[in-house]
């Protein structure tokens, strides 16, 4: 950095960088015995409970475009594990944060921090470490949540004849993607970006997910299996249907497309987004046909709009219906090995 009145934090060094940027983000917890500034955090978990651990790692390029808003940056690598938090039933405690950065620009790093921050004060989890290193840029979370003993939710579970449902409209943050890339190709050729405010809305749904902890919480005790949508809905679907020894049925008439998702991108490929583009960050999880008449009750739709999407089935399939007639999946799910 050239300009002399920002500060490079380069210069500030690794310990004044740390210090200016990751020393108090997030919630202020009594159960963190030691915090950031140690060797270790020490760390008081709550007499009865487990330990719900999760970790995700953003790659600059792979998991989100080269000049993604920072403050996206800060609450998407938080987000993601909060969602698989939401996915376990588990309420959060707390976050350890590993960047790698190949330069250290202050006012990026205040933005990713502050987007970290609004993300983990909301959630009530404090940071209490993590490491911070000089090479390609990557951000690497790992939350640590509880739930009573016994109480997780899990993938496997699910019986044949469960209904299938999802928390919210899936496919959008797919079409988001999309158009925050040819955003960011068009900031570097210098080029403008006419998007819109459906354009706008789109690239919200990428750039800051809202993990659904309420809901995981809620659906303790009643779902019988449940998985975050990351890497798109019949995949993950299918990952759930596998862990529970079931094929899966999804009702494509049924799945909640957005109204800016159906105008951006039309029915067909609207379906398509929804079904494999990934990035949604939602629940996806089943409920016994016995628990279904108490749906309403438990998941008061004004608070959750969840939606039946499918069924879980004998097969080990995962099939798409329309109108009763089952059609072709697109290649399904996200692979980096793949
Ligand atoms: P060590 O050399 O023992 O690994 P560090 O110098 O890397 O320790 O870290 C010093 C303290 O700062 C530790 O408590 C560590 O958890 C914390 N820390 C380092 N980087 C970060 C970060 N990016 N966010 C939060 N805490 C951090
Ligand atoms: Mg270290």
């Amino acid at each position: 950095m050239t300009a002399a009145n920002t500060t490079d934090a380069a210069s500030l060094g690794e310990f004044a960088l740390i210090d200016e940027f990751f020393r108090s983000l997030g919630a202020r917890r009594g159960d963190v015995v030691v915090g950031v500034g140690d060797d270790g955090a020490v760390l008081a978990p709550p007499p009865g409970m487990q330990l719900v651990a999760v970790a995700d790692t953003l790659v600059e390029g792979r998991h989100f475009p080269a000049g993604s808003p920072a403050r996206s940056v800060g609450h998407r690598a938080l987000a993601v594990n909060l969602s698989d938090i939401a996915a376990m039933g588990a309420e959060p405690a707390w976050a350890l944060l590993a960047i790698t950065l190949p330069r250290a620009d202050a006012h990026w790093l205040a933005e990713v921090a502050r987007g970290f921050d609004t993300l983990a004060q909301a959630s009530g989890v404090a940071l209490v470490g993590g490491d911070t290193t000089a090479g390609p840029l990557t951000v690497s979370v790992t939350v640590l949540g509880f739930v009573p003993t016994g109480a997780a939710l899990r993938r496997g579970g699910a019986a044949p004849g469960d209904a299938l449902f999802v928390s919210g409209p899936p496919g959008a943050a797919a079409r988001g993607r999309d158009l925050e890339m040819a955003a960011a190709a068009a900031a570097v050729a210098n080029s403008p970006f006419a998007g819109g405010d459906r354009a706008t809305e789109l690239r919200q749904r990428f750039l800051y997910p809202q993990p659904r902890l309420a809901l995981g919480l809620a659906l303790r005790g009643f779902a019988s299996a449940c998985i975050d949508v990351s890497d798109g809905l019949a995949g993950d679907a299918g990952k759930l249907a596998a862990a529970s020894g079931c094929g899966v049925r999804i009702d494509v008439d049924a799945l909640p497309l957005s109204a800016a998702l159906l105008a951006d991108a039309g029915r067909e490929r609207a379906e398509r987004f929804a079904l494999t583009g990934g990035d949604d960050y939602e629940l996806c999880f089943t409920v016994s046909p016995a628990q279904l008449a108490q749906i309403e009750r438990q998941l008061p739709v004004a608070q959750f709009a969840c939606r039946r999407i499918g069924e879980l089935t004998t097969d080990g399939a995962v099939v798409a219906q329309r109108q009763g007639r089952r059609i072709e999946l697109p290649v399904t799910g996200f692979d980096h090995f793949g």
